[in-house]
């Protein structure tokens, strides 16, 4: 059989894979040796996908509640119901929630559709719960939505820093090459977390600070870095703020961190010591009520040191999901228009109405997930398409979410799986191709467009997200706008929007793509954006040239604040994160023994102390309550975890309680400026089962 280049579906690095069927349904997976991002290497879940491509599980035709009905039916319906709330309510009185596991095609139908004919802005993600905090961080400094760098950069540099990502488990290939080259050339690393992960495996120094504690952290940095004399100099001439960041950092206590001062000075003496460090940063910085301040005080260090945009230097931000980059380029963030234009900017939004003729433009931001969420469960939203998702376990407050969901008027769910904690919930059921069965493209953490390849029939009746999508446009009487009949011309619209973007300032342009082929799509190698005439990949803000009006960068001034606190009911601070060899709430990983071997259940680390206080032994069953839900389980005792602060993996669900879902248990609180979740702290009283 003919073996395939395509993506792989899981973690933000983007690894290419050689996919071969097996002509009996399964696949044969390699790592693929040419793609950029992993040069032949695959993490263990990327190597057992040919595992998970079986129809077991599967939502294989569309059902109204609950019955099997034809796809006409079902997107009449659909459209239907859709376009009469509209009549009757106004376009917000509906929403989207999507997916950084779409490819950017489905995204960008998705989006049009909201943003462009409906006149919504109610369209939002879970990569809200993933990356917005790095998105609005990047645009408060950069002026737009940039990653500087790109892996390599990870390789060139002296010193390499982790903040709030556990790359061994959360990107495993991008974990190997630093690993490789810290064997080859002696890159020291350092890795800052409260908890004791497995990337520490390879870390000359870990900074174990205290929870919350990363805007200190890098605010007494940036003290330190003007005090040796690092700061100003070329880098200042490109720079607005930095008298008022450095006076912010300047009164940051030492002691917010809960570090011994020798440990700062010596993470000052490898950030400082090195011209070329990079600064990795994921959702321990991400997921918090004041994650962009986090984002902004390491992006401070890096711009007043003018350590940004040059070979093995700069910040860099990890994302979570497979497309959660895609989604950014199209404008599937709420606040967001496609190309990284900008939905508060009316020449932005005059020129995206004129490039799809909308009839009709949103003209504000819309609800971010959390608050969609809210306008659902209070009738503000009346009718609700989620696709590609599962926020009745994701969502912070997952048992409000739920309840809320199975209160809405109407509700659609695309998925590939038939029974999830939302499924279950829907009026409409449409049924997804999954990985393996479409074709599209999906944008990595290093801005790096690859193609994901059908390798496999489709399952059942299940088609892919951009049709069901543009399908629903066309019943609801924008046919002209939705009759694409395939992904790249999906994609050659996306591309020439690009090209108009570039000349309203936006640094996304792939409008060297604008006139693709279908063969030319076919064969789409990997590459990097800007794809301009003028310019072809590469970094950015090297040339001190930022994106904002002025062209300065602009620092930003932060005051540390630390995490709600705990309190005698709830005296536990829970941390939250994911496990090796899963993927998000297991649809598919599930489905691989061999990737439930490495932890086969929901478990809490929890320190020996609190163990031994709370009379929980090893491989006992602990409850854990919130104000907001519960949980049960596994009790891993280890000190790994510092004592108040224990740990539980994300992946597990449950339709009742008690269950592993620990989203139930996390608060809704969201960063003022990001509207991310704080996912990495939940307040929580753990017992004995
Ligand atoms: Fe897939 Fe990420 Fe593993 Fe690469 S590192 S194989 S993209 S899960």
């Amino acid at each position: 059989m003919q073996t395939i280049r395509t993506t792989c579906p899981y973690c933000g690095v983007g690894c290419g894979v050689l996919a071969t069927p097996d002509g009996k349904g399964g696949l044969g997976i390699a790592g693929d040796p040419d793609h950029p991002a992993n040069r032949g290497r695959l993490c263990v879940k990327g190597s057992a996908l040919g595992e998970t491509v079986g129809h077991g599980g599967r939502l294989l035709a569309p059902r109204i509640h609950g019955r099997e009905a034809g796809w006409d039916e079902a997107l009449d319906l659909v459209a239907h119901r859709f376009r009469d709330t509209i009549a009757e309510h106004g376009p917000d009185s509906v929403g989207f929630y999507v997916s950084g596991q779409l490819l950017t095609e489905d995204y960008y139908v998705a989006n049009k559709l909201m943003k462009g004919f409906i006149g919504s802005a109610n369209i939002d993600t879970n990569s809200r719960l993933c990356m917005a905090s790095a998105v609005a961080g990047h645009r408060r400094a950069f002026g737009t939505d940039t990653v500087p760098g790109l892996y390599e950069d990870l390789e060139l540099a002296d010193t390499v820093v982790l903040v709030g990502s556990n790359l061994a488990w959360c990107h495993p290939v991008l974990y190997q090459r630093l690993a490789a080259a810290r064997e080859a050339r002696g890159t020291r690393v350092v890795v800052v977390d409260p908890r004791r992960a497995a990337s520490c495996d390879i870390a000359d120094l870990h900074l174990a600070l205290a929870p919350g504690a990363d805007a200190a952290l890098f605010n007494l940095l940036l003290a330190e870095i003007a005090r040796r004399g690092l700061a100003g100099g070329d880098a200042a001439a490109h720079l607005d703020g930095f008298d008022e960041a450095l006076a912010a950092a300047r009164g940051t206590l030492p002691s917010a961190t809960g570090l011994a001062h020798s440990q700062l000075r010596q993470f000052f003496d490898l950030w400082c010591g090195s011209d070329k460090v990079v600064t990795v940063w994921s959702q321990g910085v991400n997921q918090s009520d004041s994650g962009t301040d986090k984002v902004n005080a390491i992006l401070n260090c890096h711009l007043a040191s003018g350590r940004i945009g040059r070979p093995g230097m700069g910040p860099f931000s990890v994302t979570g999901q497979p497309n959660a980059m895609g989604g950014r380029e199209v404008g599937g963030l709420a606040n967001m228009l496609a190309c990284h234009l900008e939905i508060e900017n009316p020449a932005h939004r005059e020129a995206v109405r004129g490039f799809w003729n909308a009839p009709r433009m949103a003209e504000r931001p819309g609800l971010k997930a959390v608050d969609m969420f809210r306008a659902v469960e209070d009738g503000r939203i009346k009718a609700l398409w989620i696709i590609c998702t599962n926020p009745a376990a994701t969502m912070p407050e997952a048992d409000r979410v739920a309840r809320a969901i199975a209160g809405c008027d109407f509700v659609a769910v695309s998925d590939i799986m038939a029974r999830t904690d939302t499924t279950r919930l829907a009026h409409v059921l449409l049924p997804a191709t999954g990985w393996g069965e479409k074709d599209g493209t999906v944008t990595n953490s290093e801005r790096r467009i690859s193609r994901q390849r059908r390798t496999l029939a489709p399952a059942g009746q299940a088609r892919d997200d951009w049709r069901i999508l543009a399908e629903v446009g066309c019943r609801m009487g924008w046919a002209d706008a939705f009759g694409w009949t395939s992904p790249a011309q999906v994609f050659a619209e996306h591309a020439a929007l690009s090209g108009i973007a570039g000349g309203l300032g936006s640094d996304f342009d792939i409008s060297a793509h604008a006139g693709i082929t279908a063969a030319e799509y076919d064969a789409l190698g990997p590459f990097l954006w800007p794809q301009s005439a003028g310019r072809q990949g590469g970094r950015f803000f090297g040339d001190g040239r930022f994106h904002t009006p002025s062209g300065r960068a602009r620092m930003v001034a932060v005051t540390p604040r630390p995490p709600q606190p705990v309190d005698a009911d709830h005296p536990f601070r829970l941390n939250t994160g994911r496990v090796r060899d899963h993927w998000h709430t297991m649809t598919r990983t599930g489905l691989s023994p061999r990737l439930s071997r490495h932890l086969a259940e929901p478990f809490l680390e929890l320190h020996p102390s609190d163990a031994a206080r709370l009379d929980l032994t090893p491989a006992s069953l602990a409850e854990v309550c919130g104000p907001h839900g519960r949980a049960v389980l596994r009790v891993l005792v280890t000190d790994r975890v510092a004592p108040g602060h224990p740990f539980a993996p994300m992946h597990w669900t449950g339709e009742t309680a008690p269950s592993g879902r620990i989203d139930a248990l996390v608060p809704g609180t969201v960063d003022p400026v990001s509207g991310q979740p704080a996912l990495k702290s939940a307040t929580v009283a753990i017992r004995p089962f």
